[in-house]
């Protein structure tokens, strides 16, 4: 286990544009305000998205087209640094007409309508770095 610690700072209550990718517009916004690291949490609806599995013994993600409008029934996230620039992080669970729901990493969502709260967090900066274990990005804390 590592840990690093931090202080809560400003809430921002976000609602992401018509169309957007959500992981993009929290991305971009987290980039144009210079918050390095976050907290976040989303709800709304989509009007489809793609779910990353990731194989641990192959290190990539197997992609799940969820090519239907869906329910953000739970997204959280967070924000670091990667390659010098803020990187969204978010899992979600989406659920469909019948309220079934599917589960995983979010690598692409296109927004028909959501609410972000992101916490923006002080202290130490937080930077993900290659790991050759797991072949993901992870982040460098002290040990
Ligand atoms: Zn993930």
């Amino acid at each position: 286990m590592s840990k690093l610690e931090y202080k809560s700072g400003s809430l921002i209550m976000m609602r992401v544009s018509h169309n957007a990718d959500l992981i993009q517009q929290i991305t971009d916004f987290a980039a144009s305000r210079n918050i390095e690291t976050a907290t976040f949490t989303a709800i709304g609806a989509l009007k489809r998205a793609t779910l990353g599995y990731y194989d641990q013994n192959g290190h990539q993600y197997n992609e799940i087209d969820i090519g239907s409008a869906c329910e953000i029934a739970s997204c959280i996230g967070n924000i670091s640094i990667k390659d010098g620039a803020p990187f969204a992080h978010a899992h979600v669970v989406l659920s469909d007409d019948e309220a079934n729901t599917k589960a995983g990493h979010l690598l692409r969502a296109t927004v028909f309508a959501a609410e972000v709260h992101i916490t923006v967090l002080n202290g130490p900066k937080l930077e993900r770095k290659y790991d050759d274990v797991t072949g993901l990005s992870l982040w460098q804390t002290k040990d």
